[in-house]
């Protein structure tokens, strides 16, 4: 058995166990290589996930909940967790079409951003987790709501590809207990699948770990400081360097690490697919947040022309109060009837780069912008939103007061030419080779569809690339 000697130099250390770190280590594991994971957030097991909203919330994000942008009109949601957003996240994954690759091509000049490139990896990285839709006689009357207005508008919809093993619904299982963590382990969750199979092929994972800085020393090695849970200063080492802690976790360690001398294109590029919940609230009770709550998503082709989708989602009472309009009993009113409440939320595909700094004291300043087109895309799908609610009966209809940001990507694009990109096609950045990264700061714009698949796709192709080149 390796000794758990962590001064030692390590072939490959990675910062973050989000999803693409352990779907990298997972194959460099396999192959023999010795490697560290650094994770800021905690490590929860199927017993110990939080079992409320508030706790989930507080204690699996950055900055205990919410971060927000410049203008205070779009909240992020960051994970903070051993598994990262696959441990909180919605478990929606669905390929790219050719109309997100292609413009991934134009924007970034590599080639194999086409359907039939990428095909092999998105199949490799299916094929490390089950996915599943929802059987129609557990869909819950919120998903019946989306699919009759649908059908009354004539639109097209689809099914929900759902990465999940056995959620038990016959049970009376309630999938919104899952974005604390799923406990019944059917989520597929980096923790219940790939991270799991690295740690048994030797990976050292130590969480409640932040990064602070990155020093490439002078032979080439890597040494990574940060503070441990107690808040105690650690050093690590390693000949090669993965970042996979998402979109604002590398870029706010680059950038306090001196890389945006070496590349000013860090930190630009930032998209995060702003969404806006809607709700319909009717007179019979609908019970969204019993059962299975999301079994549909658009699949329209003029919904996506216009660029945006709609999702049947749901949320817990603590986020529904955050988007509710009116205070004190106004306020009341409203959550007092949330039984009653359907909700659709429109996801836009942003066109507008934000921009991630830092400031003085090394925290992430989110600049993000949306322009007049940003704006008629969220508008134009709220229009569709309220059409589906009123064909259905709705009595009222109320929009979320904010946007929010859960897809967070970009800052570090990946692209040919190191004047305009951070990552080079096979992976390393372009100003320190021994550097990789494959996650979901790598995206060059907006693809306007669910992200974690091609991720996890992107990171099958980055360890493959690994591995053949020290082969
Ligand atoms: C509520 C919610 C619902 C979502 N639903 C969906 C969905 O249905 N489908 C979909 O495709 N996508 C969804 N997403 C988005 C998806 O989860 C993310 O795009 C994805 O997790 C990004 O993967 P990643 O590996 O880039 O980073 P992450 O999964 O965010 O992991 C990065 C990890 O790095 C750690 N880290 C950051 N900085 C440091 C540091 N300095 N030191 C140490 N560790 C650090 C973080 O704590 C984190 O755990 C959702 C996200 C949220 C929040």
């Amino acid at each position: 058995m390796k000794q758990r000697d962590l001064s030692r130099v390590f072939d490959y250390v990675f910062v973050g166990a989000g999803i693409s770190g352990p779907f990298i280590a997972k194959d460099l594991c396999a192959k023999g290589a010795d490697c560290l994971m650094l994770e800021a957030g905690r490590q929860y097991t199927r017993k110990t996930y939080p079992d409320n909203g508030l706790d989930g919330t507080s204690q699996m994000y950055w900055a205990g909940g919410l971060e927000l942008n410049h203008d205070s009109r779009i909240a992020f949601l960051r994970p903070k967790v051993v598994g990262g957003g696959s441990v909180v996240n919605q478990a929606l994954v669905d390929r790219f079409d050719d109309d997100a690759l292609d413009s991934w091509k134009q924007v970034s000049g590599i080639s194999d951003f086409n359907t039939d490139a990428m095909a092999p990896w998105y199949e490799a990285a299916e094929s490390e987790i089950e996915i599943q839709e929802i059987p129609s006689q557990f869909q819950n009357d919120n998903a019946k709501i989306f699919d009759r207005g649908f059908k009354k508008l004539g639109f097209k919809n689809a099914p929900l590809r759902r990465a999940q093993s056995n959620c038990r619904l016959e049970e009376g299982n309630c999938c919104i207990e899952c974005l604390n963590g799923c406990r019944l382990g059917s989520k597929q969750s980096t923790p219940e699948t790939v991270l799991k199979n690295a740690l048994e092929n030797g990976l050292t994972l130590v969480p409640e770990t932040e990064v602070m800085q990155i020093k490439v020393l002078s032979g080439g090695d890597i040494r990574l400081s940060g503070l441990d849970g107690k808040g105690l200063q650690v050093n690590y080492k390693a000949r090669n360097l993965v970042l996979s802690a998402g979109a604002i976790g590398n870029t706010r360690l680059l950038l306090n690490s001196g890389f945006g001398r070496k590349n000013s294109n860090i930190g630009k590029g930032f998209f995060c697919h702003p969404q806006y919940m809607s709700f319909g609230i009717y007179k019979e009770k609908i019970n969204s947040h019993l059962g299975a709550f999301q079994a549909f998503k658009s699949d329209d082709q003029g919904f996506r022309k216009e660029g945006f989708k709609l999702e049947n989602v749901y949320a817990g009472p603590e986020s529904i109060a955050l988007l509710v309009p009116g205070f004190g009993a106004a306020h009341h009113r409203y959550m007092e009837k949330l039984d009653h409440f359907a909700c659709i939320e429109v996801c836009t595909r942003d066109i507008t780069p934000g921009q991630i700094k830092v400031n003085r004291k090394g925290k992430a300043l989110i600049r993000k912008m949306r322009n007049k087109e940003d704006l008629n895309r969220y508008q134009k799908g709220q229009k569709v939103i309220e059409d589906i609610f009123t064909s259905t009966g709705a009595k009222e209809i109320i929009h979320g007061r904010l946007g929010i940001g859960l897809h967070l990507m970009g800052c570090c694009a990946l692209g040919t030419d190191p004047a305009t990109s951070v990552v080079n096609p096979e992976f390393r950045l372009h100003s320190q080779a021994n550097i990789f990264c494959a996650d979901s700061s790598v995206f060059p714009n907006a693809p306007g569809i669910n992200p974690s698949l091609t991720i996890m796709a992107l990171s099958k192709k980055a360890a493959a690339q690994i591995l053949r080149s020290v082969a």
